[in-house]
């Protein structure tokens, strides 16, 4: 099992080098290119007087996501800028030719720094505070518990999941997100998810 896995890796490895553009164009984890992207956007506009069609921006607001439509998962290492997708410079690389690395963890932070606690949204807000945007955009993180250290401390043990090409990289990426102190208890490489093939679609 562990060879067949093994496999797309190397036969994409060789094809990264045949062929250069758009690399980071596909799915971080299934490596398909069948993306799609959903764009939420908010605007205020002027509006001309002469021919009453929209004019300037008064002010806007767009999001989006780009998602894999073969295993369905977002693209943390893809942003949609100026009508097009473009890669995040200093993720792209190590999230596609990474495999994934499963980090169990505790982050110490300021009991300010985190803003709930508790129901729905405590997940969410105990990610962010341990790892700010890479713990609720990027990595796949699971809350296991909490500890409240004194009035001023929070502790949070976390199941983190991330793409590097190495353990140092890894280890060096969880440091780099943290916002507060940061013990590894364990960290280790799984094996990738099979790559997407066209076989794959019906
Ligand atoms: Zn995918």
């Amino acid at each position: 099992m562990d060879t067949c896995r093994r496999a797309p890796t190397r036969a994409y490895a060789l094809s990264m080098d045949s062929v250069d553009t758009k690399s980071w164009l596909r799915c971080y984890r299934c490596w398909s290119q069948d993306l799609e992207v959903q764009v939420h956007y908010e605007g205020i506009h002027k509006i001309d007087p002469v021919t009453g069609e929209r004019a300037d921006v008064v002010d806007e607001l767009q999001e989006a996501v780009v998602q894999c439509l073969d295993c369905m998962h977002d693209q943390p290492h893809l942003g949609f800028m100026n009508g097009r997708v473009e890669p995040i410079e200093d993720r792209w690389e190590r999230m596609v030719a990474g495999t994934p690395w499963v980090a169990s963890v505790t982050v110490t932070v300021d009991a300010e720094d985190v803003e709930t606690c508790s129901g729905p949204e405590a997940g969410d807000a105990l990610s962010y505070a341990a790892f700010g945007d890479h713990g609720t955009r990027e990595f796949f993180t699971h809350v296991r518990f909490h500890k409240h250290e004194d009035d001023t401390r929070i502790t949070v043990h976390l199941l983190v999941e991330l793409y590097a090409r190495s353990l140092d990289e890894a280890t060096e990426v969880l440091e780099d997100a943290a916002r507060g102190t940061l013990t590894i208890t364990s960290l280790a490489e799984e094996s990738r998810p099979p790559a997407a093939t066209s076989d794959d679609r019906h």
